[in-house]
């Protein structure tokens, strides 16, 4: 512990279990001193993610779905804020099985609703309450950028939640609050299950990249850890790789 983050308070959205990777990056933040506020997704998330919130010591925990209005209100509500961490993304299990041209209206929508939209949606509730300056990070996949088999309408919306990233960190560097993204290798996740052939991914990966290894969520974690810090500061409209190097290689 080298208390990179005490007395900062942090607001992580997207706990949903231990395998999350908003869980590592809350066990960090606690680690190197900062209060913790956890939000979970719906009823059914509600006691496991309190459970985890009594063994982070968070201060609060609280529902927070990001397509209702009432619920994200409920984060203006909140005192100060140093951090703001935003891990959550949705797409509709058929629209990453089936090939990406028969993507519904409907389904690209929500996919993009959840998984970029509530960035905006979340910076704008949290800025006001980051009087100080602060740090905004969120998560997103090289999917963005590249096409990987099955990925289909969550690359569309990485994209989209990427050039909010910019498009925050311009309008919100005045007021000393930096908004970056991560982009980690691919971890087995709840969400991760959802994409068809993951674990062919995951191989692919531990057989190409610099380190021939998967990602352990642990490093994306310490990246945000970085971000969220002082140590971040010079900083922001970022995209930080953390996935053992894969980004770079071409054949
Ligand atoms: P996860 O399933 O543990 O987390 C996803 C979270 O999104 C869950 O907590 C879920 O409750 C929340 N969520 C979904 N819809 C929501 C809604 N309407 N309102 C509020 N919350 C909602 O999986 P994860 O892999 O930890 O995903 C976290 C983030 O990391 C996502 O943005 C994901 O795209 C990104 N990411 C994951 C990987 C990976 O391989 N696992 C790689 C790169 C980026």
């Amino acid at each position: 512990m080298s208390n990179l983050l005490e007395g900062k308070t942090a607001l992580v959205l997207g706990v949903a279990n231990k395998w999350s990777l908003a869980y590592a990056i809350a066990q960090a933040f606690r680690r190197e001193g900062a209060s913790l506020i956890l939000t979970y997704q719906g009823e059914r998330l509600k006691k496991p993610v309190e459970d985890l919130a009594t063994e982070l010591g968070a201060s609060r925990v609280f529902e927070c779905d990001v397509t209702r209005d009432e619920d994200l209100a409920r984060l203006s509500e909140l005192g100060r804020l140093d951090a703001v961490v935003h891990s959550i993304a949705f797409a509709n299990r058929e629209d990453l099985d089936r090939p990406f041209v028969e993507t519904s209206r409907a389904g690209f929508a929500l996919a993009l609703e959840v998984s970029a939209y509530s960035m905006v949606a979340v910076a704008r509730a949290a800025a006001p309450l980051m009087s100080e300056g602060g740090a905004m990070i969120t998560l997103t996949y090289l999917g963005s950028s590249r096409v990987l088999t099955n990925y289909n309408v969550m690359g569309v919306a990485k994209a989209s939640l990427e050039a909010a990233v910019r498009y925050l960190a311009s309008e919100l560097g005045p007021r000393k609050i930096r908004v970056n993204a991560i982009s980690a290798g691919p971890v087995k996740t709840a969400s991760a299950r959802g994409i068809k052939d993951f674990s062919k991914i995951l191989s692919a990966v531990a057989e190409r990249a610099p380190f021939r290894r998967n990602t352990d969520p642990a490093e994306v974690a310490d990246a945000a850890v970085f971000l969220a810090s002082d140590l971040g500061r010079g900083v922001t409209g970022d995209v930080m790789f953390v996935d053992a190097g894969f980004h770079i290689m071409g054949l």
